[in-house]
């Protein structure tokens, strides 16, 4: 790959978290940590030089990968030649629809990607939030944004964006990455997370209040979630007391020590009273 790059006087740019994998074994192994078959479609982000793309290619039916870089169109004329289940899209995700591209796509598909580094949030938020045929996504990511990703309740790393993917399914670790892995070498490690939107997910009267519910939650640490919930939904001390009653939230708790399950029951409780509070 490090020859086609040179080939064709390739430079890798920062601003785009350009950090390609190469090896083999690897690549092999996010695709089975993915669950790719061969009736996968799958959607990646960031073709890069396209060795997870080539990768995905043998075990999927079809891969859409979005690259910006257009500067690596003729690299992956040639390390994609022969890839004939595979369509790379040379546009910005972060600004494309995603429902346009769930149109594209035609039904379920998984998410596959080394994504990255500066988008990696959004990125996910979209298909937590927006992902209607997302069967779930294994992306690699920094290390601490893995751990973010799939923290227990009460942790140091839960935050709002835990509570969000884990709505939608299970969410776990599956594999830890060494830094010495990636051309050019970041300063970070990374580990792949892989998000099963078929497993474990729960629902919830409204998404839009439990994104609320959960902002909410988690908008001041240092106050209890009674204070939190007073201020974002402009409720009275009462109402928010009941609220946390309804949901069996004990007195004086603070958001982040309430399990997804137990935000998405909150939410329930305030999306029924809505009527009652606005
Ligand atoms: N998949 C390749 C690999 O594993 O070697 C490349 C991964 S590299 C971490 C991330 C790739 O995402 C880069 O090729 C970069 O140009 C591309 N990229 C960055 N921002 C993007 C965006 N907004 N939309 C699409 N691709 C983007």
């Amino acid at each position: 790959m490090e020859d086609v790059l040179f080939k064709h006087n390739f430079t890798f740019k920062k601003k785009y978290g350009q950090n390609f994998l190469t090896d083999p074994n690897l690549l092999d192994a996010i695709v089975s940590d993915a669950g790719v078959g061969e009736e996968s479609t799958v959607l990646e982000i960031g073709t890069g030089a396209g060795a997870l793309t080539r990768a995905l290619s043998k075990r999927a039916k079809r891969v859409v990968s979005f690259e910006i870089d257009k500067s690596l169109q003729p690299v992956l004329a040639e390390t994609l030649a022969g890839c004939e289940n595979v369509e790379v899209v040379f546009r910005d995700f972060a600004k494309s629809s995603l429902a346009e591209t769930e149109k594209e796509l035609g039904g379920d598909y998984l998410v596959v990607a080394n994504l990255p580094y500066y988008i990696t949030t959004p990125v996910v938020m979209k298909f937590v939030e927006e992902g209607t045929h997302c069967r779930g996504f294994t992306v690699m990511v920094q290390e601490e944004v893995a751990r973010r990703f799939c923290a227990e309740a009460g942790s140091p790393d839960y935050g709002a964006v835990t509570a969000a993917i884990a709505r939608r399914g299970e969410c776990k670790i599956v594999r830890f990455v060494s830094r010495a892995l990636f051309t050019p070498r970041p300063n970070v490690d990374s580990a792949v997370v892989r998000a099963d939107f078929t497993a474990g997910g729960f629902s919830v009267k409204s998404e839009k209040v439990y994104r609320e519910t959960v902002r909410c939650a988690f908008l001041s640490r240092r106050k209890t979630l009674e204070n939190n919930l007073m201020s974002c939904f402009s409720l009275s001390r009462g109402e928010a007391k009941e609220l946390l009653r309804l949901a069996d939230v004990p007195e004086g708790a603070r958001g982040e020590t309430l399990s997804p399950q137990k935000l998405g029951a909150l939410s329930d409780f305030i999306a029924e009273k809505r009527g009652l509070f606005w």
